[in-house]
Order: C-alpha cells, then sequence, then structure tokens
C-alpha cells in the first residue's frame, strides 16, 4: 500500500504539470493567435493567399486603393497612384513593415479564433479600412519628387489626418523588381522614409534651437548681432553659408545664420537644449494607430562646445525623422500643441491596437509659437518669396540644406504649415543629396500643398 501510494506520487506531480501546461498553452493559444497568424513565418497569410478575400482599402474619399476579387488582391487602376500609396497600402508580401496591409492583416483577412483563416464566407468577418490621406495628393507629391529619393508628409494640425504620406524609391506593388534586394536603385524600397527613416534636420533645427532660447528668456528676440560669416565656439569655427551682417533673432532665422543659433544653443547649454529638442519629440517615437516610428535623436552628453554650437543648426549627430519635423511644425502652427496624426478614420472597428497613439503634446509655449509662426510666415514673404509656394496659400516656412559627408550633395529639406482655417495643413519634405533645400524641397512642397488646397476646397 505504502510502495503504491510514494509511486502514485510522480504521477499526480506528472499530471498536474500537464493541466498545467495545457491551460498555459490555450490562454497563450487565444491571447496571441491573431498575432501569430500574421507573423511572416505563417505561409498561409504572408503570400498573396492571405489577402486573397481581405477587406477593400480606401482613401478619404472612398477611393479605392485595394480590394479583393476571385481570390486576388486588385490595387488602383492608376500606377503612380499604386507607387505613391505603395507604403501605406503595402503590397502582397510583408516586406513593408508599417503598411496596413502588413499591420492590420489579421483584420483584413478576416481571421477567426475558431475558424482561423478559413472561416466559412456566412461568417467571415474581413474588415475594410478607410484612410485619411487623399489619392490625388498622393500622386502629386510622387510625381513632384521626380524619381529622387526622399519623403513627403502632410497632415490637418487642427484634426490630425494625414492628407499625404509618400516615400521613394517605390515600386509598383503589380511589378515588384525581381533585383529589388541588389539594385542600389531599390535602397531601402521597403521602409517608410516619412516615418522610418532619420536625416541630419540641417537649418530646420534653428526652429528648436530658437523655441528653447525663447522658452528659456522672452529677450532673447531682441538679440542682435554682427555676422562674419563665422564666429568661434570652443576650439573651432561655426561657419555661416554667407556672412548675413547686423541681424536680429528674427533676421539671423530668415537668412539662416549658423553663428547666431550656434551660438544660442552653446549658451543655452547642453540640459536646456536637451529639454527642448525632447519637448518637440526627440528621443521618443511618435506612435499612431499602433504604427512606431524611428525616433528622432538629439544627444549632446559627449559633445564639445563647438559640437554643442553646430547641434544647434541640427548638425551634429542630430537626425529626425519627416513625421516629426512635421509634428513640431504643427505645433508652431496650433499655439504650441502638436496633434499627434492619424493615418485610419476606422481604426475603432479593427483592434484595440488600432486606436493606440501618442498623447497630442504641448511642445512649446503659446507665446514661442506665436513668435515662431511670424517669424516663418515673414520668411517666405521677404526671403524666400510667396510665389515659390502656392499664391492659394498662406505659408510659414523653413528650409535645411543638411551636409552628410563622403563628397556628397547636401539632404534639401523643407517644413513649415499653411495659415489657413480651411486648410490647416503642416509639413515637411525631404529629398537625398537635392542639395538646396530652397530650390530642391520647397518645389516639392509648393506642388503637393497646391493639389491639397484645391482638392480640400473642391471637395
Ligand atoms: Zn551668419
Amino acid at each position: 500500500m505504502r510502495k503504491t501510494r510514494s509511486r502514485s506520487f510522480p504521477v499526480l506531480i506528472m499530471t498536474l504539470a500537464f493541466f498545467a501546461g495545457l491551460v498555459y498553452f490555450i490562454c497563450n493559444l487565444i491571447n496571441n493567435a491573431p498575432q501569430w497568424s500574421s507573423v511572416p513565418w505563417n505561409g498561409h497569410i504572408s503570400d498573396s493567399d492571405g489577402l486573397s478575400n481581405a477587406g477593400v482599402i480606401t482613401d478619404v474619399n472612398g477611393v479605392v486603393l485595394a480590394r479583393s476579387e476571385d481570390g486576388k488582391r486588385i490595387y488602383n487602376d492608376d500606377e503612380n497612384v499604386r507607387r505613391a500609396c505603395l507604403h501605406i497600402v503595402g503590397d502582397n508580401s510583408i516586406n513593408i513593415a508599417s503598411a496596413v496591409q502588413t499591420m492590420y492583416r489579421t483584420e483584413l483577412s478576416g481571421y477567426s479564433f475558431l475558424w482561423g483563416l478559413g472561416s466559412p464566407e456566412i461568417v467571415k468577418q474581413s474588415k475594410d479600412i478607410h484612410l485619411t490621406i487623399d489619392y490625388r495628393v498622393q500622386k502629386a507629391a510622387y510625381e513632384a519628387l521626380e524619381g529622387h529619393r526622399g519623403a513627403v508628409f502632410v497632415y490637418n494640425y487642427k484634426s490630425g489626418d494625414i492628407l499625404c504620406m509618400v516615400s521613394t524609391p517605390a515600386y509598383d506593388p503589380y511589378n515588384v523588381p525581381e533585383d529589388i534586394e541588389t539594385n542600389d536603385e531599390y535602397e531601402g524600397a521597403y521602409i517608410n522614409r516619412a516615418i522610418s527613416a532619420s536625416y541630419p534636420p540641417g537649418s530646420t533645427f534653428k526652429l528648436v534651437t530658437g523655441a528653447a532660447g525663447l522658452e528659456n528668456d522672452p529677450n532673447v528676440i531682441n538679440y542682435e548681432y554682427d555676422c562674419t560669416g563665422r564666429d568661434k565656439i570652443g576650439d573651432n569655427y561655426i561657419i555661416c553659408y554667407a556672412p548675413s551682417g547686423h541681424v536680429d533673432f528674427a533676421d539671423a532665422l530668415m537668412y539662416s545664420c549658423n553663428a547666431y543659433f550656434g551660438k544660442m544653443a552653446f549658451t543655452l547649454g547642453k540640459d536646456k537644449m536637451t529639454e527642448q529638442a525632447e519637448k518637440m519629440g526627440f528621443n521618443s517615437p511618435v506612435v499612431f494607430n499602433g504604427i512606431r516610428t524611428i525616433s528622432s535623436s538629439y544627444d549632446v552628453k559627449d559633445a564639445t562646445d563647438n559640437q554643442l554650437g553646430w547641434s544647434g543648426v541640427g548638425q551634429y549627430t542630430v537626425l529626425e525623422s519627416p513625421i516629426n519635423m512635421a509634428i513640431r511644425s504643427a505645433s508652431i502652427a496650433n499655439s504650441g500643441v502638436g496633434i499627434t496624426p492619424q493615418l485610419i478614420t476606422n481604426s475603432a472597428d479593427l483592434s484595440p491596437a488600432a486606436s493606440e497613439k501618442t498623447e497630442d503634446r504641448r511642445m512649446l509655449s503659446t507665446m514661442t509659437a506665436d513668435s515662431l509662426k511670424k517669424m516663418m510666415l515673414r520668411t517666405v514673404t521677404n526671403f524666400y518669396g510667396s510665389y515659390r509656394f502656392t499664391e492659394s496659400l498662406t505659408v510659414g516656412a523653413k528650409t535645411g540644406t543638411a551636409e552628410v559627408g563622403d563628397g556628397k550633395a547636401p539632404h534639401a529639406w523643407v517644413t513649415g504649415f499653411t495659415e489657413d482655417d480651411d486648410c490647416p495643413l503642416a509639413f515637411s519634405v525631404v529629398v537625398e543629396n537635392g542639395d538646396s533645400g530652397i530650390s530642391a524641397a520647397i518645389p516639392v512642397a509648393s506642388a503637393v500643398l497646391t493639389k491639397a488646397a484645391e482638392v480640400m476646397r473642391n471637395d
């Protein structure tokens, strides 16, 4: 009897362990099956079969960007619309990680716990996805980039709706290039550069340094300076593109005086510069509709005095994503509050993750925002020329020409906002190795804003 009991004890333990394991497995299955079903190594869903009966993806006006028919995925008829929307919609694969056909494959395909992907038609719940973008503005942005690598991001700084998010190089989802992995022309083609790439922001960062200056001392706006084209900070010079002569704050921003803002960053010091940069989105990702962007970075811990100066004009090791730059321009236009963008209008129908987003953030005081807003408007009217943008909108902007070294042409930037109640847009454009912000990035912004105003006012 005693022998039997001592033998049955291990059996009991093993039985209990088996049931505990089973419960653990089932719980895990229930919790994670939707995610497991959409991982890249799930062959059923990662090939085009996963989309064979998937829901419809539409733009803001209900224009179809992708749908399924007879087991095939059908994209928009216009090839340039397909290319322009590639990084938002995705293709039949799941190579573009942030595209909605990858992120929301489970919802689109109608996966269910009971049936997996094989639900009978009668109970299948393929969800549709309604986007905030306008396909016409997407196409205008894609065409304005004229084959250059780069990104365009435009959104409504009151509602948060993304009107345009384009990344190049792109390709046609009907015709994925066979040499995409090896041909330099397609380098990074799976990446949505608007949200998943970061670049030196160059002179557009003077808005962050300027904000840090104004937030810490409102009198800095009266600070005057004689620019001779260079100034010594620490053990080396900060160099300007051209001497801008006698300037105050607003002039220094307009003429983009490196010495003025380099000195300002150095005078403010590492802590205040870092604090303002982080308020304006640096060192943390933006999250919208569950999509996580790359973090923009501002790190001057190990910087020398001279490097701290260069960081204030967006060089040194400073890196920023186009989406972050657009949000901080939005905060300047919107009395200091940076509204978080959104891409999907029916996110509540999809999954809790689809509604996940970064809180709207106060990035600077109303007074500082309004001062910078006025200066950006003046920079367009008195320096770039309003004619470079569309006459139908009131635009405030700041360009950047960011040195990248290696004998390559600088990256060209422009960021800003429109000061129009019926068309409140914040934007950023980057053209990789485009050279000057004024000559390469402004024409792209202008084409996109012109189309945006046209569609927003006529619809
Ligand atoms: Zn200067």
